[in-house]
């Protein structure tokens, strides 16, 4: 990537919203939609796809994965082959997503674990932290709550050395809040305290989120009084702005339904519940709406109202249900395109290798050698490339027929293919066009190149043809180019005069020399003829 201003000023907006919580959702998709035209303007591949996957991220919180989880492999293949390794961490945590909410756990865990293989010591520490505990979070889920423990740790480790303060407020509340969700309150209320304790000492303000989490523990106890003012304290925190989360208020709500439950405040329990459910039905969350329901059943029946409380209970089931059903659709959905990614990538790769054949000898062809043999000759300086060409082949196809012409072609390509392969493993065959054969050698000296290609031409003209021409014979001249060329253009141009030269000395024989020195190697050429 360019560090000249515009690039570096996008990077460090796009850093914004990858790393920094969220508080409204719609505006970040508008900034993250502009940061991505403005990449594209530039000619940035690497930051227009980071603004996509922020997007992509973004239309991941509220749960919608219809045409993501595509959106996501594509990025990922991306980072992939370009070999960047943080966009791929954070394309593996995007995956990690759309399994979470496809409910499988397994392929979220595996993301999770992949994402934070990918991030070495050069990654920033903020960075270290959130996808560390992204990975604790999965691990908990899994109910794996001691190795969810120890990245916890780790990451609280992490943020302590980097005095990332508030990230450290954010390891500890999911820390404390997957403990409460494993079942060990006990555990939950000593990292809480933990949590409270560091507030205190760095002057930090307890956000949503971290109220939430403590009023959940004190409705665990029992201590209604003192979670309705932590969620009271929440509530109007999360009005006032401040969130890491889009779509949490309907969630607060429902705890504080919770907390007033506990105090007997009924009618003003019913009204929070009342407006999370709007709030559910608004903004398409089905997750909440589950929670929603079980409150209103537990409330019916503190009222008294058995009959409706057990509709309530009904109707939880079936949302949950519901819910359970769509997490299967979207892991299909997730499947689906992730198998369309992959066909679509093989179809690709496939189709390269199609159109790098010769169709008729299944050779390597012209367009191969185009584009990789200016890659082979910088890298070996001991590269001999030769060319090889049938001799009077426009006799076989007169005399005989086109047909077996081409069994001639094929024929005299295995017989290459092989005769190269059991000496220069790491060499090739193209077929370059009618009867003509590229021969590449890597890393071999002339004199040997040209003994080992005379080994091929006896090859040819030795071999028993009469099932194929009738016993009209076929052989080959061959043009060997430069030692260490320096270019492509200079190994063919040698070599072909080599070839004309060998054609002109009577055919059927191997030809080596500089453009200077022009003349038949006497060895080879004393090695040839019919
Ligand atoms: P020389 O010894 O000088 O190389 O003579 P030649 O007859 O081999 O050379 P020339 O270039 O005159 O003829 C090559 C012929 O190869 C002409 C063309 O019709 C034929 N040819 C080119 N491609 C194919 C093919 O794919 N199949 C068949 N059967 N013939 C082909
Ligand atoms: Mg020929
Ligand atoms: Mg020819």
């Amino acid at each position: 990537m360019d560090g000249s201003a515009p690039h570096g000023e996008l990077s460090a907006a796009l850093l914004v919203l990858e790393e920094q919580p969220i508080a409204d959702a719609d505006a970040a998709l508008a900034t993250a939609s502009a940061l991505q035209a403005r990449a594209a303007a530039l000619g940035d591949a690497a930051l227009e796809v980071r603004a996509r996957l922020v997007r992509v991220t973004l239309r991941l919180r509220t749960g919608d994965i219809g045409g993501v989880a595509r959106e996501v492999f594509e990025i990922h293949e991306w980072a992939t082959r370009h070999g960047d390794r943080l966009l791929q961490a954070r394309s593996h945590m995007a995956c990690a997503q759309v399994a979470r909410l496809s409910g499988d756990a397994a392929k979220h865990l595996e993301h999770a674990v992949s994402a934070v293989e990918l991030l070495d010591e050069t990654v920033a520490p903020d960075i270290q932290v959130t996808h560390r505990t992204k990975l604790a979070d999965a691990l908990a889920q899994t109910g794996a709550i001691d190795a969810a423990r120890l990245r916890y740790r780790q990451a609280a480790e992490l943020a302590r050395t980097a005095g990332q303060w508030q990230r450290l407020m954010l390891v500890l509340n999911n820390w404390a809040f997957a403990e409460y969700d494993n079942g060990d309150a006990a555990r939950a209320e000593e990292v809480v305290g933990r949590l409270l304790a560091h507030a205190e000492a760095h002057g930090l303000e307890l956000n949503p989120r971290d109220l939430d989490t403590i009023a959940w523990i004190q409705i665990a106890n029992g201590e209604y009084a003192e979670a309705e003012r932590a969620m009271r304290l929440c509530i109007a925190r999360r009005e006032a702005g401040l969130s890491d989360g889009a779509d949490d208020m309907a969630e607060y709500l429902v705890t504080l339904a919770r907390a007033q439950r506990g105090l007997g405040e009924l009618a003003q329990a019913q009204q929070s519940l009342d407006a999370s459910r709007a709030l559910c039905v608004d903004l398409g969350l089905p997750e909440v709406m589950v929670r929603v329901l079980q409150e209103q059943s537990e409330l019916l029946a503190v009222r008294g109202e058995f009959a409706a409380a057990f509709a309530a209970r009904k109707e939880s089931f079936a949302a949950h249900e519901r819910l359970r059903s769509r997490e299967r659709e979207a892991q299909a959905q997730a499947r689906q395109e992730l198998f369309a990614t992959t066909e679509a990538r093989q179809e690709a790769v496939r189709f390269r290798e199609q159109a790098r054949r010769d169709p008729l000898t299944r050779l390597r062809n012209r367009r191969f050698v185009d584009e990789e043999l200016p890659a082979m000759i910088a890298a070996d300086p001991g590269l001999v490339v030769a060319i090889a060409d049938v001799d009077h082949f426009k006799r076989i196809n007169d005399e005989l027929s086109h047909d077996t012409g081409d069994q001639v072609l094929v024929n005299v390509s295995r017989l290459l293919e092989d005769g190269l392969a059991a000496v220069a493993p790491e060499g090739f065959v193209a077929r370059l066009g009618g009867e003509e054969f590229l021969l590449v050698l890597p890393a071999t000296p002339v004199r040997v190149a040209a003994a080992r290609l005379d080994a091929l031409r006896r090859a040819i003209a030795e071999h028993d043809w009469t099932a194929v021409t009738g016993g009209l014979p076929v052989t080959v001249s061959v043009g060997v180019g430069d030692p260490s060329p320096s270019s492509p253009s200079a190994a063919l141009s040698t070599a072909d005069r080599n070839l004309y030269a060998a054609k002109r000395a009577g055919r059927n024989r191997v030809v080596t020399g500089t453009p200077r020195d022009d003349v038949t190697s006497p060895a080879y050429a004393a090695s040839s003829g019919p």
